[in-house]
């Protein structure tokens, strides 16, 4: 029999792709992780960036898929409380919407059936004497605080690839399967270069399609698509980003007519991020963009509840992202399920699973459910170990805060905050030995040095701007032209350095 060269062969590097091969390689596996373009350059970096259980699945009787997802929120924060940290919702009663007595029914079984720790319970508040009313409009005389969990989505991916690398897997961005065989028991899979064209082969003994909204045609394209193989249902979401539009670090959960539900999130610090719309989509996937009836749908969204009123002109940014939900044959883009599907192609000699649905909220057990499936049960060990970074004394990210900022005592107040949420205890490999900012190289900007990017490219697999600026951060949102123009000069070289 031909070597193989890998036990298991994980195409898509979004959520999903990167925890199972994280899950897989701590199991001991040799894994690849196969990524088109960047990570998380689809819909894992597009989403609401919310670790919930996800309220209004409640009200579809998602009772199964909410417990999961609650249950996980608290594992999840335990293992990135860097990138992870709660976040409370205020939720205004509208009487022309739910009643006052099904939201609080809704809010005691979402505080009761998932096993909440460490994250705080729901109540009522008065907006008369709250500062949370201080923006609504005077229609809202009560309402509710909830809490769920905030998450920097595509660093969740990234350190998961990381993950996944520091324990033996190969990570190949930027590099697409274009065709998967069955061959003497075992997978032959085509790679091609997205950048430069080369093709190139090899063999694995497993092979997960994790593609995400691409998930049928990886199929498809192989001729491995048959008629028991689940539909996948493309639901476009967009979101904008304005000005802040209110203080605190809360957010707002506003209900609409249509029973929708859109959040008014604070963003960046200095931003109100708004989402999202649910639309059926048709097109590519990497070309959804957000259409003139979302902007018009989320500025009225946010105007029925606000004092102070946006409109197109107020927009500073938008991003949009196509959820691949498994198709229950339900008619309403809301009320399609938000559960996965892990489909087993029994018919070839080696194991091959597609991926159909799921959520951010519960990429780690729909992995480890992968690995179960693949090769037993008893191997887990992915909810006890802490993503790169994570492992945060009793995870308080302030007492973290505070010792790191005595420690790196030359750091900007802000820079010293943005590279703990970013980097955790991981800040250290670069700014170990540090004790002046004229020792993290070039200064690139805006707070931007050379020392962060070079690691940026050495560990978290980015190569282009966009990887920086929008993906392994959001420093697009806040640096200069000047800023962007010079990281452009500066980072093919690190790239270059990085690969000799
Ligand atoms: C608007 C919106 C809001 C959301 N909000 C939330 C939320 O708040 N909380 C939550 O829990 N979930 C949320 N979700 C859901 C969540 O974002 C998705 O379930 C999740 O990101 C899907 O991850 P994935 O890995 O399956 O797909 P993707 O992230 O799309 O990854 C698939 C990857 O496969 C790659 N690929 C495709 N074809 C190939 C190929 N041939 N070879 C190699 N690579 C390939 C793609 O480039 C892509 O990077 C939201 C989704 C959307 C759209």
């Amino acid at each position: 029999m031909q070597k193989v060269d890998y036990d298991l062969c994980v195409v898509g590097g979004g959520i999903n792709g990167a925890g199972i091969a994280r899950d897989a390689a701590g199991r001991g596996l040799s894994v690849a992780l196969i990524e088109a373009r960047d990570l998380a350059s689809a819909t894992s970096s597009a989403s609401t960036k919310l670790i919930h259980g996800g309220l209004r699945y409640l009200e579809y009787f998602e009772f199964q898929l909410v417990r999961h997802s609650l249950k996980e929120r608290e594992i999840l924060l335990g293992l990135a409380p860097h990138i992870i940290w709660p976040l409370k919702f205020v939720l205004p009663h509208d009487k022309a919407q739910r009643p006052f007595w099904m939201l609080r029914l809704g809010l005691f079984l979402y505080d009761h059936i998932g096993g909440r720790k460490t994250i705080d319970g729901s109540r009522a508040i008065d907006f008369a004497a709250h500062q949370y009313g201080d923006y609504l409009q005077d229609k809202y005389i009560k309402g509710f605080e909830y809490s769920d969990c905030w998450v920097q989505d595509s660093r969740l991916v990234v350190l998961n690839a990381m993950d996944a690398a520091r324990r033996g897997a190969d990570v190949f961005t930027r590099t697409a399967c274009v065709n998967m065989e069955p061959q003497d028991g075992h997978w032959t899979l085509r790679l091609r270069d997205t950048d430069r064209g080369a093709e190139r082969s090899i063999n694995a003994k497993m092979v997960v399609n994790a593609a995400g909204p691409w998930v049928s045609g990886v199929l498809e394209e192989s001729a491995l698509d048959a008629p028991d193989v689940p539909q996948i249902r493309l639901v476009k979401g967009s979101h904008i980003i304005v000005k802040k539009m209110f203080e605190g670090d809360h957010a707002y959960i506003l209900q609409q007519p249509d029973k929708r539900i859109v959040f008014a999130i604070p963003y960046e610090g200095d931003y109100t991020l708004i989402g999202t719309t649910e639309e059926d989509y048709q097109g590519a996937p990497a070309e959804a963009k957000i259409s003139p009836a979302e902007i018009e749908y989320l500025c009225a969204a946010f105007n029925r509840s606000f004092d102070e009123q946006i409109t197109e002109d107020n927009i500073l940014w938008s991003y949009s992202g196509v959820r691949p939900l498994f198709d229950d044959g339900e008619d309403a883009a809301t009320s399609t399920t938000r559960d996965y599907v892990l489909h087993e192609h029994k018919e070839y000699d080696a194991p091959l699973l597609s991926v159909f649905g799921g959520k951010l909220t519960t990429y780690r057990v729909l992995a480890e459910q992968v690995l179960d499936k693949l090769v037993g049960r008893e191997g887990r060990w992915s909810a006890g170990a802490a993503l790169p970074g994570g492992d945060i004394d009793g995870g308080d990210f302030e007492q973290f805060l505070l010792q790191q900022s005595q420690r790196y005592a030359f750091l900007p107040a802000a820079l010293s905050r943005r590279y703990a949420r970013a980097y955790g205890t991981a800040m250290d490999v670069f700014l170990n030995g540090a004790h002046d900012l004229s020792d993290l190289g070039q200064h690139i900007g805006d707070d931007v040095y050379e020392a962060e990017i070079q690691y940026l490219v050495r560990y978290e697999f980015a190569r282009k701007l966009d990887d920086i600026l929008w993906r392994r951060s959001k420093l697009g949102l806040h640096v200069s032209e000047e800023t962007t123009r010079a990281l452009n000069v500066l980072l093919p070289q690190i790239v270059q350095q990085a690969s000799q």
